[in-house]
């Protein structure tokens, strides 16, 4: 429930030995039975009629004590009910479960259904209260319809249980078909002799088999084992859900001097033992792996544990194969490419103390490991660490939220990137962080040569732009036929970017979202990338009924297919969202291109991310303005981050790289200092334009944004709270003008999914300031949920479209 206190329950005497803190439960609230999480035990409480706890869902806890503190703290930063976040948190599975209602009881005991199949499901709901019953949905609505059953989403009971177990169902021994039979009484399943029979003659059925046979098998196997009839048995089978390791277990190789020095300053910070933080600058190709790899294994070898963050699933499983190769089975992995049994398998195995090093994206932040001495965040300017708020789940930035998080487990904390974030580089001027810097490549490898294409002077004879320069395109040749390979970076997926009607100059745009729709060559349609509508091209201009459109612009899969147009003998593989839509398909796609079986590999910033391909040599970006077009103060460091991560994809193996960035912007200082792969000056130029304007790191910044169906009351719910918020600044007469709110306005997308959206941004120089005020605003705006206006308010936002 999205509230923000803690309640207090009474421990039932049968529940004391498992309720602990760290255990799922189940209570009333109000007057319905929800999840809860025992965050702590007291032996005092000032609540009055104290309700007891109606179960204990999990055998053992699945969140350790030492947690709590910093679901706490994720609650009142990112200003989110507790329950929520922790629930976000958990790898939790959820089941429907159905309770008699007392039209249902009356009926059942009535007998008028005789032996019908309601019947029998009704008496099993009867005997089996908040269970999950063993049939389809389908088959229990009607019911429910009927008013008999009320069905709700709860969260599994867990059994302790191996996720990768065989279940086997086997008779008990000595037990006689016949006698069992002529035994029944007088509640019978249509094919419940068939289906005993079945299981006596096999001796031993997998229950999967079995649920496969009898579509009501899930039913009959708990009749027969709560009868003692039947048993289960269960087999455990090992799987790892990372998959086999890829890499075969190279020996590390011997540390260079800026390694050494990196890795010593990390050791004498591990053997204080503890809080630390270090900001570990090293250019693409500098090695940071080995270091991550070594301040692991010192972790490790004192006793602690580690956690390593990347931002992608593609990463992730990267460095797993190499970890794994290096350090074993005590490597775990959690990210949401697996699959929930597998996460639960993982998250059951941290939590026993079982890994030493747990690999994972943005979620591992709260893997929950008993003995953290390492937390280690790779990339860590990547904005793939923002968890963007939804429905239900939690803002929070996982990057930020590790380092509290090493701090309150007094854990060294290193946060790696060749292109650190504006405010991590800030802090370590600052002093927070200690800054380590690695500024050269491994082996003294040169970094890659850039060069700069102005598109305004690209146009072929007749003043049309061009998608490829005549620099990119002779470069291209000249690789190729070196044998090497190219990577090409665009960051706009589809074919054309546009459609725009050729009588009246309107773009066909999304009835769902305020953007334009993108037309896809492979479906031969219309696509809306912020809400997947789609249709054909055979359609009229909103605007004046004409059938006539021009197409415009271009994203990968035009490009892909130009670069196939002119090079017919390369093989040439394209990665983005629409290509590695099927699970593994990006990892897949990545390992073809790393074992040299294509040559060019087109994409968007998937291939922008950290990737070691040794034998690339050119880099070619498409069109550097993209990112610098986002009306959002942090375009310029995206696009400094992303030129020079793409560019640090090029030559480095033993082959020397080449990169050439296209623009129409070719004096912008972010493309400048990336040419030059001068951070230093990207960095003053940048720091000084927020120092002015007052952004991030010299303010804290908030972004409150209303969402509803209708336009007229989402403007007038952003209209009335814009009064409620001047109320609440004018009762704070000191502290209220050391806060700046901007707006409301129209989002930038001021419609998406159909969701018409309104923002505040609204700053602070004061974060705990601006944290208040902003739970302020939450309490005082209840009144929006009768407006159908929905309130989300993100503290350090990171998309503000
Ligand atoms: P980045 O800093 O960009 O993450 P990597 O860690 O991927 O760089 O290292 C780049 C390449 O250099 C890898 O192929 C890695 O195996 C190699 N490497 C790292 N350290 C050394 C070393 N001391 N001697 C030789 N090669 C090294
Ligand atoms: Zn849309």
């Amino acid at each position: 429930m999205p509230v923000s206190e803690t309640f207090d329950y009474a421990v039932p005497e049968d529940l004391r030995p498992v309720a602990r803190v760290g255990c799922r439960v189940l209570v009333q609230f109000h007057r319905r039975k929800v999840t809860g999480y025992i965050v702590d035990a007291v032996s005092q409480t000032r609540s009055r009629d104290l309700k007891e706890i109606i179960d204990v869902l999990d055998p053992e806890p699945v969140f350790l004590p030492k947690m709590v503190p910093f679901f706490q703290w994720i609650a009142d930063y990112y200003v989110h009910p507790i329950g929520m976040v922790i629930r976000s948190s958990l790898p939790e599975s959820y089941v429907k479960t159905a309770a008699l209602t007392e039209a249902g009881t009356a009926v059942l005991a009535a007998g008028s259904l005789f032996n019908s199949d309601a019947s029998q499901i009704l008496s099993w709901i009867g005997d089996h209260p908040d269970a999950a019953p063993p049939w389809p949905l389908k088959r229990l609505y009607p019911l429910q319809e009927k008013g008999w059953i009320m069905i709700e989403t709860r969260v599994r009971k867990r059994e302790i249980s191996n996720p990768h177990a065989l279940k086997f169902i086997r008779p008990r021994q000595n037990l006689d078909l016949q006698a069992v039979l002529a035994d029944r009484g007088r509640s019978k399943a249509r094919n419940e002799e068939a289906f005993l029979a079945e299981v006596f003659d096999a001796g031993a059925m997998l229950l999967s088999e079995i649920r496969l046979r009898f579509q009501n098998g899930a039913y009959l196997v708990d009749k027969w084992v709560k009868k003692n009839v039947l048993q289960v048995e269960c087999i455990p089978v090992h799987r790892n859900p990372g998959g086999v390791a890829a890499a075969p277990p190279a020996p590390p190789p011997e540390l260079h001097a800026r390694q050494k020095e990196a890795l010593k300053q990390i050791r004498r910070q591990l053997n204080q033992d503890g809080f630390s933080s270090m900001l570990l600058y090293g250019v693409t190709g500098s090695g940071k792996t080995e270091v991550y790899y070594q301040a692991v294994k010192q972790a490790v070898e004192s006793g602690r544990q580690a956690l390593l963050m990347a931002p992608e699933i593609s990463l992730v499983v990267y460095l797993e194969a190499l970890f794994r190769s290096r350090l074993g089975d005590r490597v775990a992995v959690y990210h949401s490419g697996l699959t929930q049994k597998e996460r639960q398998y993982e998250w059951m195995r941290m939590i026993q103390g079982e890994a030493d090093l747990v690999i994972g994206a943005r979620s591992a932040l709260f893997a929950p490991l008993p003995r953290l001495g390492l937390i280690i965040v790779d990339e860590e300017h990547d904005a793939a660490y923002v968890q963007e708020a939804a429905r239900g789940k939690p803002h929070y930035h996982a990057r930020d939220a590790a380092v509290v998080r090493a701090r309150m487990e007094k854990a060294l904390v290193i946060l790696g990137s060749g292109t650190p974030s504006v405010q991590s580089y800030h802090n370590s001027v600052t002093g927070r962080y200690r800054l380590i810097a690695m500024p050269e490549r491994v082996e003294n490898r040169p970094l890659p040569h850039v060069e700069i294409v102005d598109m305004k002077e690209e146009t072929d004879g007749l003043g049309r732009r061009q998608m490829l320069s005549s620099r990119l395109v002779t470069a291209l040749g000249r690789h190729l036929a070196e044998r090497n390979q190219a990577i090409l970076f665009l960051n706009r997926r589809g074919f054309h970017r546009l459609y725009l009607c050729r009588a009246c100059g309107r773009s066909v745009s999304c009835p769902n979202c305020d953007v334009a729709l993108t037309f896809h060559l492979r479906e031969g349609r219309l696509i809306c990338h912020y809400c997947g509508f789609s249709c054909g091209t055979d359609i009229r201009c909103t605007g004046c009924g004409q059938r006539r459109f021009r197409a415009c612009g271009f994203g990968t899969e035009k490009l892909e297919q130009e670069v196939r147009t002119l090079f017919p003998q390369a093989r040439i593989s394209r990665i983005d969202a629409d290509a590695a839509r099927r699970k593994g398909e990006a990892v897949r796609i990545l390992g073809t291109f790393g074992r040299h079986e294509t040559d060019i590999l087109v994409g968007t910033q998937m291939i922008a991310k950290g990737h070691d391909f040794p034998r690339v040599t050119l880099v070619g970006v498409i069109s550097a303005d993209l990112s610098l077009s986002f009306p959002d103060f942090r375009a310029g460091e995206r696009t400094f981050q992303l030129l020079s991560q793409v560019a640090g994809r090029a030559g480095r193996g033993r082959w020397k790289g080449e990169v050439i960035i296209q623009t129409y912007n070719p004096e912008h200082y972010a493309v400048r200092s990336a040419m030059a792969h001068d951070y230093q000056s990207f960095f003053n130029k940048e720091e000084g334009l927020r120092k002015a304007l007052e952004y991030p790191p010299f303010c804290s910044l908030a972004c409150v944004r209303l969402q509803g169906n209708s336009k007229k009351q989402t403007e007038a719910a952003a209209q009335r709270l814009s009064l409620d918020m001047q109320q609440i600044l004018k009762r704070w007469p000191r502290r209220g003008r050391e806060i700046q709110v901007l707006g409301p306005a129209e989002a930038p997308i001021a419609r998406i999914k159909g969701k018409v959206r309104w923002q505040f941004l609204v700053k602070s120089r004061s974060p705990a300031l601006l944290r208040h005020f902003i739970a302020e605003i939450r309490r005082a705006s209840a009144w929006l949920r009768s407006e159908g206006v929905y309130l989300i308010s993100d503290m350090d936002p990171y998309d503000m479209l």
